[in-house]
């Protein structure tokens, strides 16, 4: 059979510990054989970071920025135990968050449905999307320890001298105080990822902040999202048959709850942080979750929404045998590889990745699996499979596709 052609590289990331193993896997048993890969390679593995004084993350950034399109494996984000262990220069930052900065994108997470794993809440039968606002809010904020009496004030000195004052409270005994912000730019972009995500996937947009509460901070939010909604997306939603839903966070909550799923959920910072781990959770496994950085120039970075899995590679490295799952990462690799399929004409490439997809998805509804989901799943008398042999099974399911 002859291999699929691409035009456009892709841009490949490569990471660390266990996921660079499975790395390799997924690439020579389920892509390779199929695909005649185009890819420009950046080994973003810790040693190579630190090697290069982390500018190769930046390289891969900005190769993102050219492309288009890019997939990476999970890396490693240094702590004080991660420096000792690689000898490292220095503590380099999180790639994702360098990458995320250059960017300046929204991060999309979204569950792999299967037979067999189902979630919690038994009226969602369709993905829940969590959108993330990842810039600001809490995450951003001043913080003050008041312990005697005195008054707080909101202070904004312009630069041309001028001053707008507002007070927060009269302290009479010792209490807390913090400030936040956020840029209308940040909100722009945000907005504009969120809406071009939905009308991408033929998904509903939902959108909820605490507006009749917040009545400038949040209700900021809300106004640029309504503007540039009206302004560049409502026709496009009227013509792709979905729809933008606003509403009040914790109206949002109840009717998540209550809903058959099937949406995009647009989260501020904070939200966003909590919800996306109570729905990912409520889906059955970070193992089955995808994750794509989309910017606002339309550049989509996938990847899985788990770590490299370190447990597991120090028993790889001890000789052991590991039970790894690989889907998510998968999913990162037939993501990247349908939307260079989309932008550059190549039907055969994105039929590809759903076949891939649907062959991975088959395998563990007809009883294969990592042990991960063999311990969670309602399937009876499953196959518990290594990590190098569940990768097998799939390519065995797709081969007979
Ligand atoms: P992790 O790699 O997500 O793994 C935490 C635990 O979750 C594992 O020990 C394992 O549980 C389970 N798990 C996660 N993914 C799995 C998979 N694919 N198959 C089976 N089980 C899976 O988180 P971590 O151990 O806290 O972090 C390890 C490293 O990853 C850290 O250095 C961190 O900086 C990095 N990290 C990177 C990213 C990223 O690049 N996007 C994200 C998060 C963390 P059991 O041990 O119980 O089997
Ligand atoms: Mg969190």
């Amino acid at each position: 059979m002859e291999k699929i052609q691409m035009t456009t590289p892709l841009v490949e990331m490569d990471g660390d510990e266990m996921t660079r193993i499975l790395w390799k896997m997924i690439k020579d048993e389920l892509i390779l054989p199929y695909v005649d890969l185009k890819s420009e390679y950046y080994d973003l593995g810790l040693e190579y970071r630190n090697e290069t004084n982390d500018q190769v993350t930046v390289d891969s950034a900005e190769a993102t920025m050219k492309y288009g399109v890019a997939v990476k494996c999970a890396t490693i984000t240094p702590n004080a135990a991660r420096m000792t262990e690689y000898n490292l220069k220095e503590m380099w930052k999180s790639p994702n968050g360098t990458i995320r900065a250059m960017l300046d994108g929204t991060v999309f997470r979204a569950p792999i449905i299967v037979k067999g794993i189902e979630p919690c809440v038994k009226n969602w039968e369709k993905p829940i999307t969590l959108a993330r606002h990842a810039y600001g809010d809490v995450y951003k904020n001043t913080e003050i320890k008041v312990d005697k009496p005195g008054k707080a004030e909101l202070v904004f000195t312009a630069e041309d001298g001028t001053e707008v004052r507002e007070l927060i409270h009269t302290f009479k005994a010792p209490g807390i105080l913090q400030g936040i912000h956020n840029t209308d730019a940040s909100i722009t972009s945000f907005a504009h990822a969120c809406f071009k995500y939905a009308l991408d996937t033929k998904q509903d947009l939902w959108f909820a902040t605490k507006d009749t509460i917040s009545k400038k901070y949040d209700h900021n939010f809300k106004d640029i999202f309504q503007e540039i909604y009206d302004a560049e997306y409502a026709e496009q939603f009227k013509a792709a048959g979905i729809s933008y839903f606003y509403t009040l966070i914790d109206d949002a909550v109840a009717r998540v709850m209550k809903d058959k799923g099937g949406f995009i959920w647009a989260c501020k910072n904070y939200d966003g942080d909590v919800m996306s781990d109570m729905v990912s959770s409520a889906f059955g496994s970070l193992a089955m979750m995808t994750s794509v950085l989309v910017s606002p120039s339309g550049v989509y970075e996938y990847e899985a929404a788990h770590g490299t899995v370190q447990r597991h590679y120090y028993k790889h490295l001890k000789g052991e045998e590991t039970s790894t799952n690989s889907v998510a990462t998968i999913f990162a690799w037939t993501g990247a590889l349908r939307k260079r399929g989309e932008l550059d004409n190549i039907a055969a490439l994105c039929e590809f990745a759903d076949k891939l997809e649907a062959a991975t998805v088959k395998t563990i509804e007809d009883g294969k699996m990592t042990k991960d989901l063999a311990a969670i799943t309602s399937l009876k008398d499953v196959t518990v499979l290594n990590s190098a042999d569940f990768i097998k099974a799939i390519r065995a399911t797709y081969d007979a596709m």
